[in-house]
């Protein structure tokens, strides 16, 4: 058997071509999307990072603001810009870029971001609103993962097993969260897992976010099962790859994601999707 492709970037050009329009009717209501993206020093990885989320923004027709700071850049005057941007109507989603210069405080940095403009998701108050089904902001990548799963026709997930492996704060917990959400039976999996074939084995759709090449494997995976893989590592010839084996998984799995080309872009466009929201929120009072 050879999985089908679930192909992130036609799903982000559709679900992208929609914020475009939704972005469009608002504005003709005086309303245009604003998303603050702030970056504190010069980490490469994430000033690539930081250019894609702003020029995605152009193309869907948001207002976007990129405010770069040297990694000098103190906790105070950090957490003064993010108060700033919270009271600036014009901006509905603020970014900060993580990681952050080490003397700054990631976490109280974020939980400076007003939860009506937490794009990210990463608030603690986004975090609960979604453990207790309230309206909040998905984080983005497991949101994204979601609508993969959406596209292919399970959205409803009642009556299978969905294995997560990885439980960090911005993938693998929020991912469990969503996968219960939408009815699934969750096993949440991590480097304390004692045999992490016997779970992955068992479940209709796993899920890697780990952050290590090959650590699903084809013989760790039921036949037909839909895989979905987060991870982006760089494999021996430095090309970026996921966690998962993907030659060999691909002869088992009914569906599996590709890297590059899968959850990568869905993650930027979730962001689009959820500054959209916001705005629209904040349009309605
Ligand atoms: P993280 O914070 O390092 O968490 C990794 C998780 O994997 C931890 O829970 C860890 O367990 C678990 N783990 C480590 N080794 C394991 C093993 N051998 N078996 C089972 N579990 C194991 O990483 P993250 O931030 O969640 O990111 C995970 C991956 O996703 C990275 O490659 C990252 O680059 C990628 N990512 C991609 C996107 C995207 O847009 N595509 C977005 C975010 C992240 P413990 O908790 O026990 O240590």
């Amino acid at each position: 058997m050879t999985a089908q492709l679930i192909d992130g970037n036609a799903l982000s050009r559709q679900l992208r071509a929609e914020v475009a329009q939704r972005a469009s009717t608002l504005k003709t209501q005086g309303t245009t999307p604003g998303l603050a993206v702030i970056l504190v020093g010069d980490n490469s990885a994430s000033q690539v990072y930081v250019r894609n989320k702003v020029k995605a923004c152009e193309d869907a027709g948001f207002h976007s603001v990129l405010e770069k700071y040297d990694a000098s850049m103190t906790e105070a005057e950090l957490l003064a810009r993010v108060e700033a941007l919270n009271n600036d109507p014009s901006i509905h989603g603020i970014l900060v870029q993580l990681p952050l210069p080490k003397h700054i405080d990631d976490h109280k940095v974020i939980e400076t971001i007003s939860p009506a403009k937490d794009v990210d998701g990463f608030h603690v108050a986004s975090a609960g609103a979604l453990m207790v089904g309230e309206v909040g902001f998905k984080a983005c990548t497991p949101y994204g993962c979601m609508k993969m799963l959406e596209s292919i026709g399970m959205k409803d997930l009642r009556g299978k097993h969905a294995v997560v492996i990885g439980r960090s704060n911005i993938v693998g917990k929020p991912m469990a969260m969503m996968l219960l959400a939408a009815n699934a039976t969750v096993t949440i999996t991590h480097s304390g897992t004692a045999d992490l074939a016997a779970m992955t084995r068992q479940a209709d759709v796993v899920v890697a976010a780990v952050g290590k090449r090959n650590v699903l494997t084809a013989d760790m995976v039921k036949p037909g099962a839909v895989v979905i893989d987060v991870g982006m590592n760089r494999n021996d010839e430095g090309k970026l790859c996921g966690d998962v084996d993907f030659g060999g998984v691909k002869e088992v799995a009914g569906f599996i994601t590709p890297v590059p080309g899968g959850v990568g872009p869905m993650t930027i466009t979730m962001l689009l999707v959820n500054t959209m929201e916001a705005a629209e929120r904040a349009s309605v009072g």
